[in-house]
């Protein structure tokens, strides 16, 4: 089976309808806005690398896996997982990629945090009913041809919930969670909206579930389902999220990985939106919406937390380059803040790999990672990417954030004398500085500038170090500690 390339995703994109806000505007050609093509990118990007076996092999293959629905090949994002293997190729997968685009494929990785726990849950109700419901069938006739037709499945889980101290049945609007206001013979209409979810205007297909384990009482909220993304009353509202706006401000050239270098997220109005039978996974089961609900959040804990190890490799790479460029790669700080970086990527990948190589088995086959293991990979994930841009920052030194833009580089003799201060080691040509500094800024994630600025500014912090090394009275202390352990000198 031919897979999709970059081109064949495009227009199938281009082929639907979906209704997307950009800052108060339609915007009919979305994935070409500058607020949204760089995310629109890395999903593209996706699809060359499945279908392109030269452009990079090991990603190439990372990225294809076995579709047990069709026996043919399909994208690693949508396979159904079965088994360690199966989830260490996804973490793999997801910490090259974002090594090799810096930028949020969230729109397709969220696809296995619903996929995945969708298929072991529908099994488990449909074993539970004796026969009763058939949602299991139906999810796989659903994934067959998905996995057919190759298709970006966004996973749409955190709702409105408004007052978040309360479930749905006791929300003053009763809409602030997705919920079920109609059963027809062919179908249900839901209402509701699915708040911050990542890469959704790019998807082809929505699948919804519950955002909160469910009571008794709130059975209409507990609904699962499918839809194409252009279905009538879907709406899509773009994040104004001031990171982003460089894209609309700047000349792409001062923007560090202007291709890929975003995350962007759209809300999800679902306004009135039938769905027929064929597309509805959970209907009212609100007993199953607590292994659901556990079994995403594990799921996506374990892609978040792997990808952000590509990250901070990313950070690691632009740091050392930095470095170098500014002559001090070689200093002994330098190296330990370059270390303790791979200390935590790889502490926090060691931390997946244990979910992955101690999964529980489902009932359906289903293998979801190990709880402990991912849970704290994610703990020790939010921490560790921090620290990797507080220290890209610190390593990189200000230019992250001063650097003069490429015009300024073109005004004539202004453009020279710049060239010529902005120099680091010789050998080193100036634009690659810039360059790599623009990068930097990007991935330390630090580009609102008081970060950094508190970081570099008034001496980057081995300057403050050094004033301990020097005016520690280290003999007084040694002395005290002698005298009080009564040793001979
Ligand atoms: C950039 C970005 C991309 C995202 N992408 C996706 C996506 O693709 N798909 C998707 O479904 N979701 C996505 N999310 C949503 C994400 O999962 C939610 O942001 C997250 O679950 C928290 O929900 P919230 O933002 O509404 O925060 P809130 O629920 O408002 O939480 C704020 C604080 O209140 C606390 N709190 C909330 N409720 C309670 C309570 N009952 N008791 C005690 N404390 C409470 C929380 O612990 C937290 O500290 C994305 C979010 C971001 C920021």
């Amino acid at each position: 089976m031919t897979m999709m390339n970059g081109e064949d995703y495009l227009k199938s994109i281009q082929a639907m309808k979906n209704v997307v806000y950009v800052n108060g505007e339609r915007v009919e050609e979305f994935w070409a806005h500058p607020l949204l093509k760089p995310a629109f990118n890395s999903l593209r990007l996706t699809y060359d690398l499945e279908s392109n076996p030269d452009m990079h092999p090991e990603l190439h293959s990372l990225l294809r896996a076995e579709s047990e629905l069709t026996g043919g090949t399909v994208s690693r994002f949508l396979k159904i997982v079965t088994s360690t293997e199966d989830l260490i190729g996804r973490m793999t997968m997801q910490r090259v990629l974002m090594r090799y685009t810096g930028g949020c494929f969230g729109g397709r990785c969220i696809a296995g945090a619903v996929i995945n726990p969708l298929w072991s849950v529908t099994y488990e109700v449909d074993d539970e009913s004796n026969g009763a419901t058939d949602y299991h069938e139906r999810f796989k006739t659903y994934m067959k041809r998905v996995h057919e037709k190759g298709l970006t499945v966004m996973g749409n889980i955190t709702d409105a919930k408004g007052n978040r101290s309360l479930p749905p049945h006791k929300q003053a609007d009763p809409d602030m969670f997705v919920r079920v206001v109609e059963k027809r013979k062919d179908g249900i209409v839901v209402n509701g909206a699915k708040l911050q979810q990542s890469g959704a205007p790019f998807a082809h297909e929505l699948i919804a579930v519950p955002t909160t384990a469910l009571g008794p009482k709130d059975a209409d909220y507990a609904v699962a389902f499918a839809i194409p993304a252009d279905t009538e009353g879907v709406i899509f509202v773009n994040d104004s999220a001031c990171a982003n706006a460089k894209f609309a401000a700047m000349d792409p050239e001062d923007i560090g990985n202007a291709a890929f270098g975003m995350h962007q997220s759209a809300h999800v109005i679902l306004d009135h939106v039938f769905v027929p039978n064929e597309r509805v996974f959970l209907c009212g089961e609100w007993e199953a919406t607590r292994h659901l609900v556990h079994r995403f959040s594990d799921y996506q804990r374990l892609s978040s937390s792997s990808c952000r190890c590509g990250y901070i490799d990313l950070c690691m790479g632009a740091a050392e380059a930095m470095a170098d460029y500014n002559g001090v790669g070689k200093v002994a700080h330098i190296r330990d803040k370059l270390v303790d970086m791979s200390i935590d990527a790889e502490t926090l990948y060691g931390l997946v790999a244990g979910s992955a190589a101690m999964p529980e088995i489902t009932r359906s086959g289903v293998a979801l990672p190990n709880t402990f293991f991912v849970n704290a990979a994610k703990l020790y994930m939010n921490d560790a990417v921090l620290k990797a841009g507080h220290r890209l920052a610190e390593i990189g030194g200000g230019i992250l954030v001063t650097r003069p833009s490429h015009y300024d580089f073109e005004i004539p003799k202004v453009g020279e004398l710049l060239t010529k201060y902005h120099k680091g080691r010789e050998g080193v040509k100036v634009e690659d500085r810039i360059k790599m500094a623009r990068l930097a800024e990007s991935l330390s994630g630090l580009a609102c500038l008081t970060p950094i600025l508190s970081v570099i500014a008034a001496g980057p912090p081995a300057t403050q170090r050094l004033n301990f090394r020097l005016l520690t009275n280290f003999e007084r202390n040694r002395k005290a500690a002698e005298r009080l352990a009564g040793t001979s000198e």
